[in-house]
């Protein structure tokens, strides 16, 4: 199994780093005198500042225990980056300090700063705590109002110059062009839940945590009942809202901690953290009939389940493939047995 990546908890200590000099660097704008009436926003500033640093403390917490997911390609690069740009910020405050136009070049410091926190892999993991239901803060959001707070200031300030404001409508259009970048990568642009490629590097870190606090966790497959019918009779763009629909349904039923994606076609994975066979099959049979209750209104349709639920053993090769692979045998049965019904895989007697 995944041990924790050094380079990893690296990158997560520059973050930090960043965050906290970042929030000294603006708690000092707030009481500098040139600053004038911008102190106020300086001072909000540093406090969402503040805000990212618990965050990241938390996910670096989590990261030491395997928990979360190291998704760079090129780990070693991002850092260095960090790194780099780390290096420089020190020359930047001297420059504030016998800057003749300090305003224009706090705003300069503070992008340079900001800058580095919108890549794409970074900005994953903003999102990613959240979804792991370790933490319940969400900073994605505030870091995207802490950004339009920078831009929409510094778009008020009266004879600003062209230069700087050209840099703040950059800033923004690269954050939103990473955002969707990322949603590519790790989200179904159909049904809106995960990937394969997102449940997957959600799930190992949470298999791993699982198997070191020794509790059990469960996959459930979900697959449609007759969904080629659906197709053949109502046509496949009525195929598509289906399965979008289905996605909302079991989000709308699983806990927030518990993660569901599109496995492939018309196939869901839904796993769930610390719960034994008899809550994970209560969890299915809640989706099962939500499922066949609200499609009623509309074009009916039923789905099949299988459920694997175990503890997670250190001599497991691939405990995903393992619990993935008992979960679709379940699902057969339930297909054999007449569909619309939830199965749990059966353990052979020894
Ligand atoms: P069963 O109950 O045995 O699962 O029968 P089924 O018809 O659901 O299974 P089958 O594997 O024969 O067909 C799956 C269908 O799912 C065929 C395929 O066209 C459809 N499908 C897969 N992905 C999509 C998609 O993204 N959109 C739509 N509209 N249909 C899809
Ligand atoms: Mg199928
Ligand atoms: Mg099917």
């Amino acid at each position: 199994m995944n041990r924790p990546d050094d380079v990893f908890l690296k990158i997560l200590d520059v973050c930090l780093q960043l965050d906290f000099f970042a929030y000294q660097i603006y708690l000092g704008f707030s009481k500098e005198d040139k600053m004038f009436d911008l102190k106020k926003f300086w001072k909000e500033m540093s406090d969402e500042e503040h805000e990212h640093l618990l965050y990241w403390k938390a996910l670096k917490k989590h990261a030491e225990d395997g928990a979360i997911p190291v998704l760079f390609d090129n780990p070693e690069q991002v850092l260095s980056e960090l790194q780099e740009v780390q290096e420089h910020l020190n020359t930047y405050m001297i420059r504030i300090e016998l800057s003749e136009d300090p305003i224009r070049d706090s705003f300069l410091l503070a992008f340079r700063i900001e800058f580095l926190l919108i890549n794409p892999e970074l900005l994953y993991l903003f999102r990613i705590l959240p979804v792991t239901g370790l933490d319940t803060r969400a900073p994605y959001e505030q870091y995207e109002n802490h950004l339009k707070k920078f831009i929409d200031t510094l778009y008020s300030l009266v004879g600003i110059s062209p230069e700087l404001e050209l840099l703040g409508t950059t800033i923004m259009k690269l954050w939103n062009e990473n955002k969707k970048l990322m949603s590519a990568s790790y989200e179904d642009i159909l049904t809106g839940v995960l990937n394969r490629r997102g449940l997957c590097n959600i799930i190992n870190p949470m298999i791993n945590l699982a198997s070191r606090n020794v509790y059990p966790v469960a996959v459930l497959m979900l697959d449609l009942d007759h969904f080629k019918n659906l197709n053949d009779t109502h046509g496949h763009l009525a195929g598509d809202k289906t399965l979008k629909s289905i996605g909302s349904i079991i989000k709308k039923t699983i806990r927030k901690s518990d993660i569901v994606g599109r496995w492939g076609g018309e196939e869901f994975l839904i796993f769930l953290s610390n719960v034994n066979d008899r809550t994970a099959t209560k969890v299915a049979e809640l989706i099962r009939k939500n499922i066949e209750k609200e499609t009623a209104k509309y074009i009916p349709i039923t789905v099949s389940i299988g459920i694997y639920t175990d503890l997670v053993s250190e001599d497991m090769e691939n405990p995903l493939n393992l619990f993935i692979k008992n979960a679709d045998s379940a699902l057969y049965e339930s297909k054999n047995n007449g569909r619309n019904r939830v199965t749990s895989f059966k353990r052979e007697e020894a």
